[in-house]
């Protein structure tokens, strides 16, 4: 449905020198599939998806969405996109603004107050649907820019740091939403420096860094979050919790940190060398309450791909 084929974008600024904003960048969003774009700051997702909306012209490859050049496409269809800064015009209301919005992304007339009801109650803005826009919390502002991305049922999805200043309540809400959006007919990406949120969120996950793909992680591969783990380098930090024999920990883990209570953080080169050194705890009478990766399994390919050692 969306395809980056050997994209290139190199800023010209008036003064000084040329910056390589994206290089070689090569990605396909299949229908039906949510795809999560991360990278430290300055990696180029912004220009990526100014490229998507047909707002920057690559320099070299082509952007393709549905076989079309986005413009083209976004014209005929739309798209559902949420900026990373929701600029609303401060002195319109809730309503007023999800009207315009309606108008201008092509729903017809008599669908308008209906289309607009709907995305207030989903996003819970009943009680502000009266208030101007200047008057509204950042998080009731993110919601009202949520709205106005679903107020199309569009086939591509572009969501910019979407949870940007929601409380915790909403940001698990906001989970739901996105799960309701799934369809097969349909293209999510969301940018988010959330790794935790992507990982729950996201089919895939492209980490980019100075311009480039480093690694497409696939979140949702089978056996979920240890088969991602076997797969790449399950070299890591974990946290065991010991109900009795904790003594033994240190001498099986050398390296293992007491973080009192039955509590330690131990160091595995991989998963193999973890699992034997569990067995052998047990063999020995640990009993052993629990134990989980210290780092999400996303946020460690992560920056094995952005090049930092954990
Ligand atoms: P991200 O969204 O991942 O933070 P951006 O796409 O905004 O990354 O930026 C990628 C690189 O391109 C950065 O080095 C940034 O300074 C540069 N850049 C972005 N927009 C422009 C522009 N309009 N003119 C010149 N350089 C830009």
């Amino acid at each position: 449905m969306i395809e980056f084929r050997n994209v290139g974008k190199t800023y010209q600024p008036l003064f000084g020198s040329p910056v390589r904003a994206v290089e070689d960048f090569s990605l396909t969003i299949e229908l039906g599939e949510v795809m999560g774009i991360a990278g430290p700051n300055g990696a180029g997702k912004s220009t990526l998806i100014s490229m998507l909306l047909g707002y920057v012209l690559p320099t070299e490859g082509t952007v393709r969405i549905d076989g079309m050049e986005p413009r083209a496409y976004i014209e005929r269809y739309g798209v559902g996109y949420l900026s990373e800064l929701i600029a609303i015009n401060p002195r319109w209301t809730v309503d007023g603004a999800l009207a315009r919005y309606a108008i201008l992304a092509g729903v017809p007339e008599g669908e308008i107050q209906p289309r607009v009801d709907e995305v207030v109650e989903r996003l819970g803005l009943d009680e502000h649907r009266r208030k101007k826009v200047k008057e509204l919390s950042k998080g009731n502002l993110q919601r009202l820019g949520l709205a106005q991305a679903l107020l199309r049922s569009e086939a591509v999805f572009i969501l910019d740091e979407p949870t940007h200043g929601l409380d915790p309540v909403w940001t698990t809400k906001f989970r739901d939403i996105v799960e309701q959006l799934r369809r097969p007919d349909r293209a999510i990406l969301i940018a988010s420096h959330n790794l935790d949120e992507l990982e729950r969120l996201a089919d895939r996950v492209a980490i980019i860094d100075r311009g480039q793909l480093q690694r497409v992680v696939d979140v949702r591969g089978a056996g979920g979050e240890l088969a991602l783990l076997g797969a790449g380098n399950a070299a890591g930090t974990y946290r065991l919790s010991v109900a009795a024999g904790a003594e033994v920990v240190p001498e099986v883990f050398p390296g293992a940190r007491n973080l009192g209570r039955g509590e330690f953080v131990v160091e595995a080169s991989d998963l193999a060398a973890l699992n034997r050194g569990v067995a052998e705890l047990i063999v020995r009478g640990t009993l052993l309450a629990g134990f989980a990766p210290v780092q999400s399994a996303l946020e460690q390919q992560f920056r094995e791909a952005i090049g930092e050692v954990t």
